[in-house]
């Protein structure tokens, strides 16, 4: 690794960091189209164990919807990624309490799989039933629902077209997966419904002050001294840069150095590192020994 010395003040925020959220896609793994076919990316379970020996707190925060964070934390542990349930953060997560918080009682629309439906189940959320009228919603949530056919576009709309809000887990047009980037259906579906009623779009996950509100909460650090590591610069670094905190771009995922580089101020990473264990080999005081060696 030929990395450029670190700046001062880079080499003061990893060191005094309390906290790192990790993006999942193109930064810990990149899954594929099979679990067979996924595969943990370089130095990523050395960098979560060795900063945990560190005294830091550790976490992860996807974009993702498809699957709840016990499903994602057992496809993670599958490729030798020691992240927990709990560890975990989800835009439904950060639904459920905006939903609760802005709508009370009040049903919503939710349309996703169970990574969205189990979740706000789970957690009390009111949802509109399938033969219910749709006017009733409050908000239409979307999150990853391949099975979006043109009955749900119906419903969709007749609640937005009354006054619903509309809200998605992400609109990322594509994420970093194996081979291949992989196209992103919840900002497909959101957007397709705002073009048909007009609705404005609401993100609840990265890059929202919502969501990294909620990351700072549970990994208990203030922003300032919060390391967010993601591949993609609108999302992660957009995130970690409106709240204060630390942004590292790893070029294993949909952005490269160049385009870093080339990024408007808001989307300029802090430090771009070329994986995970260039970043751990930059940090003061983490040793990677602890991380099991690289
Ligand atoms: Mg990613």
């Amino acid at each position: 690794m030929n990395a450029p010395p670190l700046p001062a003040e880079v080499h003061h925020r990893l060191a005094t960091a309390e906290g790192v959220l990790f993006d999942i896609d193109g930064c810990l793994v990149l899954f594929g189209q099979t679990p067979h076919d996924s595969i943990a990316l370089p130095g990523a379970a050395a960098a979560i164990t060795a900063l945990r020996a560190s005294g830091r707190a550790v976490a992860a925060f996807t974009n993702a919807s498809a699957k709840t964070p016990a499903g994602i934390a057992a496809a993670l542990h599958e490729l030798g990624i020691p992240l927990d349930e709990h560890e975990i953060l989800t835009p439904a997560a950060v639904a459920a309490e905006v939903i609760t918080s802005r709508y009370a009682d009040r049903p919503v629309l939710a349309f996703g799989g169970p990574g969205l439906l189990d979740v706000l189940h789970a957690r009390g959320t009111a949802l509109l039933d399938e033969d219910a009228d749709p006017t009733d919603a409050a908000a239409v949530v979307v999150g990853w629902d391949t099975n979006f056919h043109r009955d749900r576009l119906q419903r969709a709309a007749e609640a937005l077209w009354n006054g619903a809000e509309l809200l998605t887990t992400s609109d990322a047009p594509s994420f970093a997966s194996r081979g291949r980037p992989t196209a992103g259906v919840s900002g497909f579906i959101a957007h397709g419904l705002a073009h048909v009623t007009g609705a404005q779009v609401e993100i609840l996950g990265k890059p929202s002050p919502t969501a990294m509100e909620m990351a700072a909460r549970k990994l208990g650090v203030d922003h300032g001294k919060l390391l967010v590591v993601g591949d993609d610069l609108t999302l992660e670094i957009r995130m970690a840069l409106a709240a204060g905190a630390t942004a590292v771009l790893t070029t294993t995922g949909t952005h490269s150095a160049t385009d870093a580089a080339a990024a408007p101020r808001a989307t300029r990473p802090d430090l771009v590192v070329d994986g995970l264990p260039e970043l751990l080999a930059l940090w003061p005081e983490v040793d990677e020994a602890d991380g099991g060696g690289l």
